[in-house]
């Protein structure tokens, strides 16, 4: 079809492997209750924002200069919240987990090579795989979304995959991995074994981190980020522990100077705030189990959840509920194994608006 004067995507000479594809992406809609992308629901104190607003600007007078290139002051403050006696050459930081998995792939995988996942998991994992040249496995989970270590190690030694990820609690399903099944996998693992712990401070309490696992193991990477339990999405600010010899391979590939002046400086107050911004897990927490309870008693299937999202169904027709749900100004995400619907947590108030639109929904929708 003749367009005149407008190029169409198709008519650039884009990579071969890129042709077809849609971006990712969840859906933005203007609605009261948004409970899509697992964002944490309370914005930070004024007390925070003073100090934030403070840091920005002393900082702000010396922006004619590129930011600290090696994130030294943030990655110690990291360290020292992980603990597990990490210090700064063992942690990374960039803009986002996304970005942190990102330069492991362009490190670590690129043509050639592959990268094992899970699913139903994160769906930016494929993404970012191919999207650096690497080839993408789909390993399978089991019905109740766990993973089968027998089964993990079979398809690693299948197909002796360059890196492995392992998402704990994953999304979209919530589950969190027992120590053992990483420990096994990354016995087995030829390669790099990431294991993503964006949700890591939901986990019900008791669940190990992998951080546990580090010492010793130069192969494994553990990912968390600053978007979901630190309230902190709009920062952009992920980061990872690993042996320092990994941070030296990531430091080949990152963009120098790729994290801002600004980014490092709220990402420190966050921090530094962490006492107030974490306080919120316990009632995220409360939110999630009292969804959980609720849901089941409407009789339906609901993944047990160590994340702050809950999947659901299940649904023959999943998007007319979603559609039921926006129409009542709720917007959920529609994710995962066909049937199943996502929600995050939010307030109270926003978890109430929820039932009452979702038993609305589940009438219409009988
Ligand atoms: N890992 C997982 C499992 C996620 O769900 C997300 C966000 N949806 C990320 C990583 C990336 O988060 P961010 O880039 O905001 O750190």
């Amino acid at each position: 079809v003749e367009r005149s004067g407008v190029t169409r995507l198709d008519d650039l000479p884009i990579r071969d492997d890129l042709r077809g594809r849609s971006p990712y992406g969840a859906p933005q809609i203007d609605v009261p209750v948004l409970l899509n992308t697992n964002e944490n629901p309370y914005p930070p104190s004024p007390g925070l924002v003073a100090d934030l607003a403070e840091a920005v600007r002393r900082d702000a007078s010396e922006l004619n200069r590129y930011p600290d290139r090696e994130v030294l002051a943030l990655r110690a403050d990291l360290a020292a919240y992980l603990g597990h006696g990490l210090a700064a050459d063992r942690v990374w930081a960039a803009n986002g987990s996304n970005e942190v998995l990102q330069q492991i792939l362009q490190a670590f995988g690129g043509p050639g090579r592959s990268a094992l996942g899970f699913e139903p998991s994160y769906s930016m994992h494929p993404i970012i795989t191919t999207g650096t040249a690497t080839r993408w496995i789909s390993g399978a989970r089991e019905d109740d979304f766990g993973i089968d270590p027998g089964k993990a190690i079979a398809a690693i030694e299948e197909h002796r995959p360059d890196i492995v990820f392992l998402t704990s609690p994953n999304n979209p399903t919530g589950t969190a991995l027992p120590l053992g099944v990483i420990e096994r996998v990354a016995e087995a693992a030829p390669g790099m074994v990431v294991v993503d712990e964006a949700y890591f401070e939901f986990a019900r309490t008791g669940t190990p981190s992998a951080l546990t696992l580090l010492a010793g193991n130069p192969r494994l990477i553990v990912t968390r980020t600053m978007s979901k339990a630190f309230a902190m999405a709009g920062t952009r600010l992920g980061y990872l522990a690993a042996d320092p010899a990994v941070i030296e391979a990531l430091l080949l590939v990152r963009l120098p100077y790729h994290l801002s002046t600004l980014t490092q400086a709220a990402a420190r107050v966050a921090v530094a705030h962490r006492g107030e911004l974490l306080g919120t897990v316990d009632r995220l927490r409360a939110e999630r189990d009292a969804c959980v309870g609720w849901l089941r008693e409407r009789g339906l299937s609901v993944a047990d959840s160590d994340a702050n999202f809950v999947l659901f169904g299940r649904f023959p027709d999943r998007h007319a509920v979603w559609e039921a749900l926006v129409e009542r100004g709720v917007l959920i995400r529609e994710v995962g194994p066909p049937e199943w619907l996502r929600v995050s947590i939010g307030t109270a108030e926003e978890m109430a608006a929820f039932r009452g639109a979702m038993s609305e929904a589940l009438a219409v929708c009988e």
